[in-house]
């Protein structure tokens, strides 16, 4: 799910809390200017800052050049994994016991991981406005995300080692699921067209956890019936849960595993939104320092 930008705190919690659709839970977008900690949220939206990541996304050679890196590097990993019944990409319990003899699968996220949805993010620049969940709606029902660059060489040995690809992303279970199994069908996407079992979105009542923005449900699901052999997404909550924390948090549960980065977990570069976002204001109370300014103290100078 995209998510919501240029939107005050208490505003982004009434929509997130209403609309249930900003899992990157997008950052504040106030003018960068120094403001005094005792100023109150700056009322009125700041011109849109997400340009310049929008437009690597979409026609930086450098973009491709990774998204197919990854890609290729999954694809090389996969032979050994598929070949080790004993392995599994997931941590804290999320496999259970009994694994070795079901088959393999990848468990991947959807957008900035196999769908780009950097078009819609360019139409909100054009429209100058901040993130609309009515656009975002319309935008999901046109079912017309493109493939991430690359992305064939992934399905291509998918196919060729017999790996299941499962899908978990944080669109909506509801509202939202059918449009995106018809993208993904269309975009070449292995889904058997009489079953779409391995999308679990959002709020899908097969998996539930408690922030009901994690997946560590649905991974489970998953793994249940199959043993996982490797992970891609754009955000570390793709990988593990527990990552509504502070940065330095964030840093540490990176470094305790890893082993797993490059090896079990393939993670894709995303400028434009994400979990990191939400983690510039972790601890920041807004009703005495304005977002902007508890962001930009995060900036390291030397
Ligand atoms: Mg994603």
């Amino acid at each position: 799910m995209f998510p919501i930008r240029h939107v005050r705190p208490a505003v982004l919690g009434l929509a997130c809390a209403l609309l249930a659709a900003c899992h990157g839970g997008k950052a504040v977008r106030e003018s960068p200017a120094p403001v005094a900690d005792s100023a109150p949220a700056v009322s009125q939206p700041a011109p849109d800052d997400t340009f310049n990541a929008v437009a690597w996304m979409q026609t930086s050679a450098e973009y491709a050049a990774l998204t197919t890196q990854v890609y290729r590097n999954v694809c090389e990993a996969l032979p050994a994994a598929v070949a080790d019944p004993s392995q599994s990409a997931l941590i804290g319990g999320e496999q259970g016991g009994g694994f070795e003899s079901l088959p393999p699968a990848v468990i991947a996220d959807i957008d900035e991981t196999l769908l780009d949805n950097s078009a819609y993010a360019a139409r909100r620049i054009a429209s100058g406005g901040p993130f609309d969940p009515v656009a975002w709606k319309v935008w999901i029902d046109e079912a017309a995300a493109r493939p991430m660059p690359g992305v064939q060489i992934l399905l291509d040995c998918l196919a060729e080692q017999g790996v299941t690809l499962a899908y978990i992303s944080n669109r909506n279970h509801e509202g939202e699921r059918a449009a995106t199994v018809k993208n993904l069908r269309q975009e070449g996407f292995p889904l058997p067209p009489d079953n779409d079992d391995l999308v679990l979105l959002r709020g899908d009542p097969r998996g539930v956890d408690a922030d009901w923005s994690e997946k560590g449900a649905r991974r489970r699901w998953v793994a249940d019936r199959y043993r996982v052999v490797a992970l891609l997404g754009d955000n570390i909550g793709d990988f593990m849960n527990g990552i509504a924390t502070s940065i330095e948090q964030r840093d540490a549960m990176v470094r305790d595993h890893a082993d797993n980065w490059g090896t079990r977990w393939f993670v894709f570069p995303n400028p434009s939104y994400g979990s990191w976002e939400k983690a510039l204001l972790y601890g920041c109370d807004t009703a005495k320092t304005a977002p902007g300014r508890c962001r930009h103290q995060h900036l390291r100078a030397d």
